[in-house]
């Protein structure tokens, strides 16, 4: 047995044993026999999208009795919700934006989150009793920003195929495609840290959001024992933004978010959960017109494949128009940005000139193989992230907490 205070004692000492979920996983691969004596922390991930997401920003955009108060407002086009606060007569506006609103099919909040934390100047209109105000200002001048997520690393994502005919849906890129013709999933396996977990996790404890030291403050939405989610906050101003970015899918813009859990190895049994494989992860899959469970698989038949993308511009044929139109906004001058890439994997799937590389995986579902066509996680990114918490532990800028509550409970 060990404690929480022991643990962060050794890391101020310098003496922390700490694994990444992956490290973990390709020991118990290899055979090794590892105790609870022999790590101290697992540095677990997820990145994908992750709907309910908003932030909360609050600054100046005209002196004191300017305007009386903001009637409506948007961010690059992106419209925000105003207050709460109505911050009367003193030029200040509240408000809340969600990473589900829109400008239009191919920028939304989650590109507008990105576009801030990298400090790119923004466009604020706000509309007040009988003027309007423009602004363009950056996060840098903006006191107050962060974000919330209520629905975060959900433990068990899906698997969604469909067997009927085409329909928009928020789960692709395009419309889905029908007749079992492709397959998109979520979920980053035997990295996600509700997967790892057997209860260490609870409100307070600190996590990694998007690169910024953030904290669980509960269950998310539709969080149930079974497939728990979290619900999270942290400042943007800390954040880094090749960690987060926007996605358009068929149905509406949505966000991509990248958060890291620390798992303290307190026992034997917390260790058996963080060392759960891919193969012991069981993935549902789901009818996408109906949202029911039609079959089962495990991650290992999804995340064999590669985990990154790659271009080869030898191979590209310059089709008269190019299909590839990136839903996060990552190809552009015939090259993929890494910031902003996820590793979805839809390039890969409608490029003409296979110019797009990566091994998708399949699922199998009654007696078919139904190509991945779509991830909606990027567990490359997962890696870079747990990666990233497991230094900031040695380097000694990162302590676990003692969580104040548990899960599920009032
Ligand atoms: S679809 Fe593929 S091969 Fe065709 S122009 Fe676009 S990148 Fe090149
Ligand atoms: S994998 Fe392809 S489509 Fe997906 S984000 Fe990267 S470049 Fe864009």
């Amino acid at each position: 047995m060990k404690t929480i205070a022991e643990i962060n004692r050794k890391i101020r000492d310098h003496d922390v044993i700490v694994l990444t979920a992956k490290e973990l996983c390709d020991l118990v691969r290899a055979g090794e026999s590892i105790g609870a004596g022999d790590v101290d922390v697992v540095t677990t991930a997820t990145r994908g999208i992750m709907s309910g997401t908003l932030s909360i920003l609050s600054f100046p955009v005209a002196g004191p009795g300017v305007f009386s108060r903001a009637e409506r407002i948007s961010l690059n086009g992106v419209p925000a919700n105003t207050g709460p606060c109505p911050n009367e007569r003193l030029g200040i506006v509240d408000l809340i934006i969600h990473g589900t609103a829109q400008r239009d099919a191919r920028y939304g909040g989650g590109h507008l989150f990105h576009d801030l934390i990298r400090g790119a100047e923004i466009e604020v209109v706000v509309g007040t009793p009988g003027k309007e105000i423009i602004r363009t200002l950056s996060i840098d001048n903006i006191p107050y920003a962060r974000m919330l997520t209520t629905r975060s690393a959900y433990r068990n994502y899906s698997a969604f195929v469909n067997p009927g005919e085409q329909v928009p849906s928020i789960f692709s890129v395009a419309d889905f495609g029908g007749d079992f013709g492709g397959a998109a999933f979520g979920g980053c396996g035997e990295l996600n840290p509700l997967e790892k977990d057997l209860g260490t996790i609870g409100i307070g404890t600190r996590v990694l959001m998007n690169g910024a030291i953030g904290y669980v403050i509960g269950e998310g939405t539709r969080s149930t024992p079974a497939r728990r989610n979290l619900s999270l906050t942290a400042d943007m101003h800390e954040m880094d933004g090749s960690y987060i970015g926007g996605f358009a899918t068929s149905a509406g813009t949505d966000v991509i978010n990248s958060i890291a859990v620390p798992i303290p190895i307190l026992n034997e049994e917390i260790l058996s959960g963080a060392s759960r494989l891919d193969s012991e992860i069981e993935l549902p899959i789901m009818d996408v017109r109906t949202r029911s469970e039609i079959g089962r698989t495990d991650y290992s038949q999804v995340w064999c494949s590669d985990l990154r993308v790659a271009f080869d511009e030898s191979r590209c044929i310059n089709c008269a128009a190019c299909n590839v139109e990136c839903p996060a906004g990552a190809f552009a001058g015939g090259e993929i940005v890494d910031d902003l890439c996820c590793n979805c994997g839809h390039c890969v799937s409608v490029c003409t000139g296979g110019a797009f590389i990566a091994e998708m995986g399949a699922i199998p579902l009654h007696g078919r193989t139904i190509p991945v066509i779509l991830r909606h996680s990027d567990r490359n990114g997962a890696i870079r992230l747990a990666d990233e918490l497991k230094k900031r532990i040695e380097a000694e800028s990162f302590l676990l907490t003692e969580p104040v509550g548990r899960l599920g409970e009032p």
